[in-house]
């Protein structure tokens, strides 16, 4: 007989939505088990994601700001790259970090157990170990792992995904990124900065498809010194192994090379749910053709007793959105009248700048044919943005016409993803353009764009002078 753990709850994946909604579980008085496959709790997010690859990005940060410091009369030689020293550095944040939410799980009595869960039916999991676990409630929080193209799937260690690509075992000479995305243009970011020759490949006309392009200009400005070449509307169509790289067959219009060799290749074309091989054929739980479980308002599957939040369940892919889920499934499964209801789910790009958005976006707007006000601050006109010699920044916010209500907030600039979260509470609040002008904002900082923004839907912004019509 395998060795039974019976709990209230038990939450398969350990990432930002899995372990929220445990630890909220808990400390409502279930008793709970976190199961994941891996050695400590954290998920992609914390091992292979968000942390990892922000503790990267700050490494490459320093490296462009002592770069701009020339401007202002501070030369600094070239940093020399101790690449063992940056790794075990963000490797160190990583483990204290998991050791922390370990030490989280034993405080709340979660009991932890580090497996692979596959459901037998609704109200029980055999998990790789052998144990049992039999649950009241389950909530999938599995996550979602990087996309392989089966056409560029090259059995070799310098085609790397993210995951790898954060490993940072080596910087190669050159690196071929497939992928304007998200993950693409971060990692680039980091790999360029510690000396890699980057070539991007976006198979779409932009960078970061689907955000409003006036924020991706800045952005894709300063990429273009920082890469090797960016290459829009291009699909590479072959790898093929070569002595001391891989070489990429390029395929578009007006392309200015038709091969590129590099000494490792980043896929970065996007991730796909982690919902196969759980057992949720066992369940009543069903998937969608993109292989998303499907869930309704209050995060729950077509089995009453199954939940499932994060990347698993839906898009945005973000851990926020994951952790948000979490809390709301756990509160629905206590009875309780929560319904996933966000107006505004933040989303920032840590780039240099930085890009971050919330609510409805302008190019949204256009697809929905809805009628909006937009109104722009160039960051020409902030006096914090001279200061820190970063004027390449916009903020933007939209708004409904006829109540004056926020709907979207919109930046592009250095640090913008600290301060969006002004915007989502904005937006959140219900608050009006009007309240955001009047609202007294900190000088001298970033923030003030935002009120300016919004007194310049008016044509009353103090930094920006409007010519007024004669009447
Ligand atoms: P995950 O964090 O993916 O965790 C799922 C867990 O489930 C994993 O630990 C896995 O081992 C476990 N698991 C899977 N199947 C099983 C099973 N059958 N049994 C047991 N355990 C199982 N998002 C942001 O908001 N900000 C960022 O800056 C950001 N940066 C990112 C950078 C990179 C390189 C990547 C790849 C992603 C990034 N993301 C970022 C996205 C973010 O990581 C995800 O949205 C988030 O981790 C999703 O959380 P989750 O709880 O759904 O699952
Ligand atoms: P993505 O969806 O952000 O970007 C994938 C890009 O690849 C797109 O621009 C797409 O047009 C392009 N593409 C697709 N097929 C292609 C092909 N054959 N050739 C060339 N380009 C192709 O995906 P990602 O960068 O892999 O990231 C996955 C997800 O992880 C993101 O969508 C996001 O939800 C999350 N993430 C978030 C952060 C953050 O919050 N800062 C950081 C990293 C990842």
């Amino acid at each position: 007989m395998p060795e039974t753990t019976t709990c209230d709850l038990a939450v398969i994946g350990a990432g930002p939505g899995g372990y929220a909604a445990a630890f909220l579980a808990a400390d409502r008085g279930l008793q709970v088990a976190l199961i994941d496959a891996q050695a400590k709790p954290g998920g992609i997010c914390l091992h292979a994601g968000c942390i990892p690859s922000k503790a990267l990005l700050h490494a490459a940060h320093v490296i462009g700001q002592a770069k701009d410091a020339a401007a202002w009369g501070l030369s600094f030689p070239a940093p020399k790259i101790d690449l063992d020293t940056l790794r075990a550095r963000k490797d160190k944040i990583v483990d204290t970090m998991a050791n922390h939410l370990a030490e989280l799980c034993k405080r709340r009595k979660v009991t932890w157990l580090s497996s692979r869960a596959r459901f037998e039916d609704s109200s029980s999991l055999l998990l790789d170990n052998g144990q049992r676990v039999t649950f009241k409630h389950a909530i999938v929080a599995t996550g979602s792992s990087p996309i392989r193209l089966p056409a560029l799937d090259l059995d070799s260690p310098r085609l790397l995904d993210s995951t790898a690509a954060l490993k940072l075992d080596k910087v190669p000479e050159s690196l071929l990124v497939i992928g304007g995305g998200y993950i693409g243009l971060e990692m680039g970011t980091v790999y360029a900065s510690l000396g890699s020759k980057v070539t991007v490949v976006e198979l779409t006309g932009t960078l970061l498809p689907g955000v409003d392009p006036d924020l991706v200009r800045p952005l894709h400005q300063r990429l273009e010194p920082l890469f090797r070449k960016i290459h829009l509307n291009t699909k590479v169509a072959k790898l093929t192994e070569v002595q001391g790289g891989v070489k990429a067959t390029l395929e578009g219009e007006e392309l200015e090379e038709k091969e590129v060799t590099c000494g490792s290749v980043l896929m970065a074309v996007g991730r796909r749910p982690n919902s196969r091989d759980l057992g949720l054929e066992k369940t009543k739980a069903q998937v969608d053709e993109r292989g998303f479980i499907k869930i309704d308002e209050r995060r729950r599957t077509a089995d009453a007793t199954i939940y499932a939040i994060g990347d698993v369940a839906g898009e945005p892919m973000l851990a926020h959105k994951a952790a948000h889920e979490g809390k709301v499934a756990v509160q629905a499964l206590l009875g309780e009248p929560a319904a996933w209801d966000p107006r505004a789910i933040p989303a920032v790009v840590f780039t240099d700048p930085e890009i971050a958005w919330c609510g409805l976006t302008e190019s949204e707007a256009k697809k929905q044919k809805r009628e909006v006000q937009v109104a722009r601050f160039h960051w020409l006109a902030s006096g914090r943005a001279a200061t820190l010699g970063r004027t390449d920044g916009v903020t933007k916010i939209i708004v409904d016409p006829e109540s004056d209500r926020l709907l979207g907030i919109g930046i592009a600039g250095a640090g913008a993803g600290e301060w969006i979260a002004e915007g989502v509470l904005a937006l959140e609040m219900g608050a009006t353009a009007r309240d955001l002008a009047m609202t007294i904002h900190p000088h001298p900082t970033l923030t003030e764009t935002l009120m300016e923004a919004a007194e310049s839907l008016h044509g009353l912004a103090t930094h920006l002078y409007k010519v007024r019509q004669s009447s």
